[in-house]
């Protein structure tokens, strides 16, 4: 029996849909876990294991490569880690009753492969357009390192004196930044009110006055209703128009889960695949990670959507651990996240006050404006704290901040005394760093908390 179970690990196939940040952790993991493993990968596109969150940054710099993006390139996965990594291939359908996937490779050639266990590591995919000319030459999407590279080659062998980016979110800043860094002029344009409407009004401000100080022109409230192609593209929409060399739909991502959900494996919020703390789906022997796939948010406590790199990453560690008869109990995420516009740090964890109530909580918020660095140093500047407490329970449910500095890795204390489901009145009390050219005496995530247990 003892040899049958030994026997059964030895040959067991491991396939893997998705060969990105979910899809290749997980492999890796599972190889260090188990060197005798069959472990598969499919990925439909050539590129594997690459930093898609460096794109825009790479974009803004003519001198650097796109591949220098690439982490570990598909021969190191094949020939130093034995892995079966077969690019161009497109999984399509999926049978969890016989435990087959079957697809296409990239030449049309049809293929199916069985497996033991499966890991769905299938990412998201931007949002497209729903207008007339929303495929012309020139509208294109920034999620996949081909997308990258065509985006790059287009700014850099044509005129590009205009760009427009439609949506406000952080990829299309990042990309208005690179876009100027290029000496391309930039409009962004969306159609609700609110410049970033999940941001507190006084921080949205500041992000807000940066992107104009750097000539980003902004329109808030026209809605697309065609793009006309040509020498240039024209965006017509039901208030202007506007002449563009390059436009960016950054409207938003959505889980590539339909072919989960054509197995009849169960969804969660925002159609992302459901899991449970095991990364383990509804159907038996079949797990998802990263963008494809749900978590546990620990404030809510309910399933939440959340696409981001670290809990990819992590979720492709946890299935692998848990395919090779690891124990595993993923606690969750708290939604942290940061990124940089022009000058300034804009940073996130936990719930804001709209998504607090949401949640059932009785939220009241602080917002205060502290500073980087003691007073008195030179290049100290303004940092700005939104933070959000339950009138009920005195729990932390988030914090927000903008700053020129000392922004990034600052929000970690707040996202680490979310995951320890701290009170306010805890927090306040943490023995925070202190010296003149880092922060003052008070941090200002303990000025926010003083504040907001004042109103608690
Ligand atoms: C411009 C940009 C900037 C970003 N910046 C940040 C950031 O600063 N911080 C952060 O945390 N996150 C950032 N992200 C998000 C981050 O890149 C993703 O969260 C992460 O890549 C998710 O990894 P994944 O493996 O789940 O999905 P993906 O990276 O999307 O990989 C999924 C892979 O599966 C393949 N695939 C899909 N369907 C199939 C199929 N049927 N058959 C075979 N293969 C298939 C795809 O080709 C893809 O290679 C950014 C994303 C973009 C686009």
């Amino acid at each position: 029996m003892i040899f049958g179970i030994f026997k059964e690990e030895l040959e067991m196939r491991f396939l893997i849909i998705g060969g990105d940040a979910a899809g290749m952790s997980a492999a890796s993991r599972a190889r260090r876990n188990d060197p005798s493993l069959d472990i598969t990968v499919l990925e439909r596109t050539a590129d594997v294991s690459y930093s898609a969150c460096g794109m825009p940054y790479n974009i803004a710099d003519p001198s650097n490569p796109m591949d220098a993006l690439v982490v570990r390139r598909a021969e190191v996965f094949r020939e130093k880690q034995g892995i079966n990594l077969l690019t161009g291939h497109e999984a399509r359908t999926i049978d969890p009753a016989a435990r087959r996937v079957s697809g296409v490779t990239e030449g049309g050639q049809p293929f199916t492969l069985a497996y033991d266990r499966l890991l769905i590591a299938t990412g998201a995919r931007a949002l497209t357009l729903d207008v007339p000319g929303a495929d012309a030459p020139g509208v294109m999407a920034l999620k996949s390192l081909r997308d990258g590279r065509a985006m790059k080659a287009w700014i850099e062998t044509r005129e590009v004196r205009h760009a427009l980016i439609l949506g406000i979110g952080y990829i299309g800043l990042e990309m208005a930044e690179a876009f100027r860094a290029r000496g391309v002029a930039v409009t962004m344009i969306k159609p609700r009110p609110g410049f970033l409407p999940w941001l507190e009004e006084e921080l949205a401000d500041v992000v807000q006055q940066e992107v104009e100080a750097n000539q980003v022109a902004l329109r808030l409230g026209p809605v697309l209703h065609r793009i006309e192609p040509g020498g240039r593209l024209t965006a017509v929409f039901d208030t202007m128009t506007a002449d563009a060399d390059i436009i960016l739909p950054a409207i938003g991502v959505t889980p590539n889960s339909e072919i989960a959900a054509a197995a009849g494996i169960a969804l969660g919020p925002g159609r992302a695949i459901a899991v449970d703390r095991q990364m383990r789906t509804s159907a038996e022997a079949v797990y998802a990670a990263g963008d494809c796939a749900d978590a546990y948010h620990m404030v809510t406590g309910e399933r939440a959507w959340v696409p981001l790199a670290l809990r990819a990453n992590r979720a492709g560690w946890a299935a692998a651990d848990h395919v090779c008869g690891q124990p595993v109990e993923l606690p969750g995420i708290t939604g942290t996240a940061v990124f940089k516009v022009f000058g300034l740090q804009v940073a996130r964890t936990g719930l804001n006050v709209e998504e607090a109530r949401r949640a059932g909580f009785d939220p009241v918020k602080a917002v205060v404006t502290s500073r980087s660095r003691a007073h008195a140093q030179a290049g100290s500047s303004p940092v700005y704290v939104q933070m959000v407490g339950d009138g009920i329970s005195g729990r932390l449910l988030g914090a927000q901040m903008v700053g020129r500095e000392g922004v990034a890795h600052r929000i970690n204390a707040a996202a680490t005394a979310l995951f320890a489901r701290m009170t306010v009145e805890n927090f306040s009390q943490c023995d925070l760093a202190y010296a003149p050219p880092f922060s003052p005496v008070w941090d200002p995530l303990l000025t926010a908390a003083n504040q907001l247990k004042k109103l608690l």
